[in-house]
């Protein structure tokens, strides 16, 4: 995979990554984000903050995707099928993280994103590529502070069965991406691949649900959005559903639960 280094395709083994977040943690984090809604002051972020409250304080599920908790609770349920399929694979096939990143879809809006769009343009390039095995993956956006920008990306768990096929996607999807790095809004630097060490922390890594600040200067630190994008991808979030981010091939969710097409 070395002559993957230094293009903006991150590939790493599935099996290389370990954790998951704890309830508390999650809780705590939708505390923080009920203050963020709060203090923003407008009716529907009060509204949205009084039902991730009730959520974590009352045990009264909103199944918002822009709740932590909740989030937590559907990433358990997913991470849980998605290891035992992936452990549980025969001889010959591997799963391995992809991220892509999509700089023609780069925004100052993240309510202009358009997530069906993005996901039939994947999986359409995923069937012609002739993946055989599902692929699981999510649309997920970081935020550029120094230009204001909303960054969409995809990261994907997709099979390698060594017939060519996993490297004919990634060919498709590094010349999509070399059309898109001449755009004014690429990022120039390169991403290297990333190692990974086991399934229940890879799934949950690209299963996060967690958009976040990622600036150009070092300077700032990765992590938190500012006040008003956070409240706003936060009420935009909450207009979301967990199956209307995720990019399925020969899978899909269906009463919560993944159903798996295998070939
Ligand atoms: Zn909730």
């Amino acid at each position: 995979m070395s002559q993957l280094r230094n293009t903006k395709i991150r590939v790493g083994h599935l099996l290389d990554m370990n954790g998951f977040e704890s309830e508390m943690k999650a809780k705590n984090e939708t505390r923080a984000r009920y203050k963020v809604l709060y203090r923003d002051g407008r009716r529907e972020s009060t509204q949205l903050a009084d039902r991730l409250w009730g959520c974590v304080e009352n045990d009264v599920p909103c199944h918002s995707v822009a709740c932590k908790s909740c989030c937590r609770e559907f990433r358990l349920a997913l991470v849980e099928e998605l290891v035992t399929f992936i452990s549980d694979l025969p001889k010959g096939v591997e799963y391995y993280m992809v991220t892509v990143a999509l700089y023609d879809q780069v925004t100052d809006r993240c309510l202009d994103v358009n997530t069906q769009k993005i996901k039939d343009r994947y999986r359409k390039m995923i069937s012609r590529a002739g993946i055989q095995w599902p692929v699981f993956g999510v649309v997920e956006m970081d935020y550029c502070p120094e230009r204001e920008l909303w960054e969409p990306h995809i990261h994907m768990l997709v099979a390698n069965t060594n017939d060519g096929t996993f490297e004919t996607l990634l060919d498709r999807l590094k010349r999509s991406q070399q059309k898109a790095e001449g755009r004014p809004n690429a990022r120039k630097h390169t991403i290297n691949s990333r190692e990974v060490i086991d399934p229940k922390e890879a799934i949950s890594y690209v299963f996060k649900f967690m958009w976040q600040l990622l600036p150009l200067n070092k300077g700032w630190k990765k992590g938190r959005l500012p006040q008003l994008q956070n409240s706003n991808h936060l009420l935009y979030q909450d207009k979301l559903s967990f199956s209307k981010l995720m990019l399925l091939h020969k899978a899909r969710i269906e009463g919560g639960r993944l159903k798996i097409k295998c070939p």
